[in-house]
């Protein structure tokens, strides 16, 4: 079996493209929540020479003046083109682990010839073709090589995004070719200390003197040397592993003073998260809630409440009431907060149940609940997130996240289904 790591190039700003053709050839950067600073650009842009993770008011005027189309990241989108992408790869390997939102390991057999080339050229085709978004393919005998040769894939020209590290006749002299800073699992501290010792790529970090990598790094030292000689010692983890934490959390476009404005950022997230709960098929049997000011105030404030939920639930009526007896608990007057969570912690599978001894366990009404909760999921699946809402989060929330170049939902709502005019 070989590995191949499929990822995506410049996905946020390759998503926006692939649902608005006006954006298509034109440069474009997509900003973080709040509109706070560029997350991700596409080749036009990064021509210009707008950094990654520039503050959005720093750039602004240069953007304009380049004219750089904007939007504000829309992770309705991405999540559902990572899940579409993810369900294509599938049907194009033996076996697929899902690193990041769009990224990647597959496991796969080299035909008898060993070229893999001719399938990663048909995965690059049938991805753009269904999807328009354009990938990388890098092939190695580890992950760590699969993850180099994804580097290769991207950054040599002529290899049309694929890159097969493993069988290639020049294996050293690429290795040589990449920056040590660049190679997976070094962090900018370990890249120092092997500058210092003359490890200046990732040749000469295959090759270093094993002993000294294991007295800095321990075994996960060692680890990386094999790898990088083309022996497996990171695992393939066949199995998404289960989360043991879901969290909401999100910084107001203004600061808010009131227990109302409060209560209500608080119920929208605990209604989201228990929406991810309920797609995870998790339950939960502890719930947080927090709240800050800026960090940058001398009058910093912070503080968290929690709650036990006996038995763990997922049904967003009770996390809902449970998180809005906690908010009193972390709201202070006249404080300016930014930013709210809620954490949903202590994990279980939901068909793993936990019942409480003393509990009266009602099946009929739990079925009941069950029923409701699939209902309002499938709608707003349907219809677009909040088509079916809770009253407490308000109608029009004053404190909600800056938006201003937001895309519409149009792969996850019908009413923002693109048109198409012939
Ligand atoms: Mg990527």
């Amino acid at each position: 079996m070989t590995i191949a790591l499929i990822d995506g190039n410049n996905f946020y700003a390759a998503c926006e493209q692939s649902i608005d053709p006006s954006l298509v050839d034109q440069p474009l950067v997509v900003l973080s929540n709040n509109d706070g600073c560029i997350i991700s650009r596409n080749a036009e842009a990064k021509a210009f020479g707008i950094p990654m993770g520039a503050p959005f008011f720093k750039v602004r005027t240069k953007l304009k003046q380049y004219g750089v189309k904007i939007r504000s990241s829309n992770y309705a989108l991405y999540g559902d083109m990572s899940e579409r992408f993810m369900n294509l790869i599938k049907n194009y390997c033996e076996e697929l682990e899902i690193y990041s939102i769009d990224e990647a390991f597959v496991n796969i057999k080299r035909p008898m010839n060993c070229n893999l080339h001719p399938w990663a050229k048909e995965l690059r085709t049938h991805i753009y073709q269904n999807l328009s978004l354009p990938i990388a393919i890098g092939i190695g005998a580890t992950k760590t090589q699969a993850k180099l040769a994804n580097y290769l894939a991207k950054k040599v020209a002529d290899t049309a995004g694929i890159f097969d590290l493993e069988i290639s006749k020049h294996q050293e002299d690429w290795l040589e070719s990449i920056a040590v800073e660049n190679v997976w699992g070094i962090g900018h501290k370990m890249a120092q200390w092997c500058r210092l010792r003359g490890i200046n790529n990732a040749l000469q970090l295959r090759d270093a003197p094993s002993h000294e990598l294991k007295a800095k790094l321990g075994i996960t030292g060692i680890r990386l040397q094999n790898e990088l000689k083309g022996v497996r010692c990171i695992p393939f983890a066949k199995y998404n592993k289960a989360k043991k934490e879901t969290c909401v959390s999100r910084s107001f476009n203004k600061p808010i003073t009131t227990m109302d404005e409060l209560r209500q950022a608080i119920s929208s997230y605990a209604v989201r998260a228990s929406e991810k709960l309920r797609k995870q098929n998790q339950v939960a049997g502890i719930i947080t809630i927090f709240t800050r000011t800026s960090l940058h105030k001398a009058t910093f404030y912070s503080k968290s409440a929690s709650k036990r939920l006996k038995p763990h639930s997922n049904d967003t009526s009770i996390l809902l009431n449970a998180s809005l007896a906690l908010t009193p608990e972390i709201f202070k007057q006249n404080l300016p907060l930014i930013k709210a969570g809620v954490i949903m912690q202590d994990l279980q599978e939901d068909k793993y149940l936990q019942l409480h001894l003393f509990e009266t366990y009602n099946s009929q009404s739990t079925i009941q609940r069950k029923v409701l909760m699939q209902t309002i999921d499938n709608l707003n699946q349907r219809y677009g997130s909040n088509t079916v809402r809770w009253t407490a989060y308000g109608t029009s929330p004053t404190w909600s996240m800056r938006r201003k170049y937001l895309s519409p939902s149009a792969t996850t709502r019908l009413t923002d289904i693109p048109i198409v005019i012939s």
